[in-house]
């Protein structure tokens, strides 16, 4: 069996209105995706998705002709190209979807086959009023999430605390609550420092009055003492990783005692193979390892199917925050968008590989040359 061609394409979809994300000075006024297809002699297709994959032509001629079932060695070329160009993991996601073809498996029992479901958190992305927030959560309460993730960096941290304590009074204990502080990396345009230690301290302490489960990216990704430092002062979880690259990295940071919950995502950093190790070395450890997957359905099914059948997580991340951020938007490339049951769960289906059905006609109305916001 030999790998016969690899296929890249751009989507954009137009979002009107805009998705004002977060933690981007700039509203987006169009969601990219790049799609990336692999296929084998026999008919079969592998699909992945995630980074832009610019320039990847070049490294296309390291598979063609190669067994694609060779999955470490696949990754193992893939993270060299990722040294030398970009981020190529949707290439990874798109060979274990065709190797769970192949072999007729889902990829979750590819991962290990620990379990076929996984818990979500709701994890919002925009800066909504202290009501807002708080109706929110009390619908998300109704459809039975029991999680949800707010974002600070609104124009004062006392308007992030008003929201975080709004939402507290208005659902009590119903939900686990995270907060995002967003600075371990910037949109290319935004060059605003991050927090310092003690800043970072600070609003850690208003966190931990409202029973804050986990404080995500409270400071710069490289920050390791600082990191370390704020782990040894707190008396709640941190959050980080979500778009560290190298595996040592990840060590690092695990091996300083930086994080007590790691957040790679498989479409940017390290692959299947690649994070399938590393859940297992967190797991030894006592750390909890649940991806970053703000991306779209194919990123969040990847995510899920190797959490769910590798090492497993309290929730994971289901990026909600409707009506600018839709699971519709979210998953426009897919024929059903991925959504939770009446208990916030996610299931994975028993289809060989991740399960994706594409919607092949919003694909080739959404397609452009570029995967940008604008
Ligand atoms: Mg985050």
């Amino acid at each position: 069996m030999k790998i016969t061609n690899i296929e890249i394409s751009h989507h954009q979809l137009d979002l009107e209105p805009p998705f004002p994300a977060s933690w981007d000075t700039q509203p987006r006024r169009k969601f990219p995706a790049t799609i990336v297809r692999v296929y084998d002699n026999e008919g079969n297709v592998g699909i992945g998705s995630g980074d832009v994959m610019y320039g990847f032509e070049d490294y296309v001629n390291l598979f063609i002709g190669e067994d694609p079932l060779d999955l470490v060695r696949h990754n193992a070329v893939l993270d060299n190209i990722s040294f030398h160009a970009g981020r190529p993991w949707p290439l990874d996601v798109a060979l274990w979807d065709l190797a769970g073809k192949i072999k007729q498996q889902p990829t979750w029992k590819m991962m290990g086959g620990l379990d076929n479901k996984i818990l979500a958190y709701a994890s919002s992305g925009v800066h909504r009023t202290p009501e807002q927030m708080a109706d929110m959560a009390k619908t998300l309460v109704e459809k039975g999430y029991p999680a949800l993730k707010i974002r600070f960096g609104r124009t004062t941290l006392a308007d992030d605390f008003e929201v975080l304590a709004t939402v507290r009074k208005a659902v009590g204990d119903k939900l686990t609550l995270m907060v995002d502080c967003n600075q371990g990396w910037r949109m290319p345009w935004d060059i605003q420092k991050p927090w310092c230690l003690e800043q970072a301290y600070e609003v850690s302490q208003e966190l931990e009055k409202f029973n804050v489960y986990w404080m995500e990216e409270p400071l710069y990704r490289g920050d390791y003492n600082g990191m370390s430092a704020l782990h040894e002062r707190v008396n709640l979880k941190l959050a980080g990783g979500e778009m560290t690259r190298e595996s040592y990295e990840f060590h690092t940071l695990i091996e300083r005692e930086c994080l007590d919950i790691i957040q790679p995502d498989v479409v940017c950093s390290i692959g299947m193979e690649g994070l399938r190790q590393l859940g297992h070395y967190a797991k030894e450890r006592g750390i909890i390892f649940t991806p970053h997957t703000w991306g779209n359905g194919i990123g969040l099914l990847a995510n899920c199917h190797l959490t769910a059948g590798s090492v497993g997580a309290p929730f994971i991340e289901f990026p909600l925050d409707p009506p600018e951020w839709s699971i519709e938007r979210r998953d426009f490339m897919l024929q059903t968008p991925v959504d939770v049951d009446e208990n916030g769960w996610i299931h994975l289906s028993d289809e060989p590989g991740l399960g994706i059905v594409l919607d092949e006609e919003k694909l080739a109305s959404t397609k452009s040359k570029q995967a940008t916001y604008q």
